[in-house]
C-alpha cells in the first residue's frame, strides 16, 4: 500500500490527496504565497486507485483548516485534505469551495484598480449545478472592477 506509506511518512502537517494531475505545482504557488518559509513535498502524476493518476502535497508542521483548504478548491475541488500529527491521520475531510477568495488571484481585467491600488485582490464565488450533465461551473466576482470570470482564467 503505498499511498498509505506515503501519508504516513509525514511526522505533523497536512497532506492534500487526490489532487488532479496538473494542479499540484498550482497549489503549491498558493500555499508558498501564504507561507515562503513552508516545507513542502509534491508528487506529481502518482497511481490512483480507479481513476489513474494523481498529484499529491505534502505540507510539515500545517495542520491545515477547512479554512486553508478551501483556498485550494479551485485547483482541487475534489481533493481529500488528510491533517496528521504523530504519524496518525487525525482529521480528514474534503475541500469545500468558500464563498471568497483573498489575496490569492490577481483580477483578470488590467484595468482594474486592485493592480494599482494598495489592496488584497477579493472576488466572490458562485457555483452553479448541472445536474443532467453532472458538471460544476464556477464563477469568479471581482470585488472591485465587479466583472465575473470563468474558474478557468485562473488555472
Ligand atoms: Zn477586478
Amino acid at each position: 500500500m503505498r499511498e498509505t506509506m506515503a501519508v504516513e511518512a509525514i511526522l505533523k502537517g497536512t497532506v492534500i490527496d487526490h489532487v488532479p494531475t496538473g494542479q499540484g505545482l498550482n497549489i503549491l504557488s498558493l500555499i508558498q504565497k501564504r507561507d515562503p518559509q513552508a516545507q513542502i513535498t509534491v508528487g506529481l502524476n502518482l497511481p490512483s486507485k480507479g481513476n489513474g493518476k494523481k498529484d499529491i502535497i505534502k505540507v510539515e508542521g500545517w495542520l491545515f483548516s477547512q479554512h486553508d483548504a478551501g483556498e485550494m478548491a479551485l485547483y482541487a475541488p475534489t481533493a481529500t485534505v488528510n491533517v496528521i500529527d504523530n504519524y496518525a491521520v487525525v482529521k480528514k475531510f474534503k475541500i469545500e469551495l468558500p464563498d471568497q477568495f483573498v489575496g490569492l488571484f490577481a483580477c483578470p481585467n488590467s484595468n482594474c484598480i486592485s493592480h494599482t491600488e494598495p489592496v488584497a485582490s477579493r472576488f466572490s464565488v458562485s457555483q452553479t449545478h448541472n445536474a443532467e450533465a453532472n458538471t460544476h461551473k464556477v464563477r469568479l466576482q471581482c470585488h472591485f472592477c465587479e466583472r465575473t470570470f470563468s474558474d478557468s482564467l485562473f488555472k
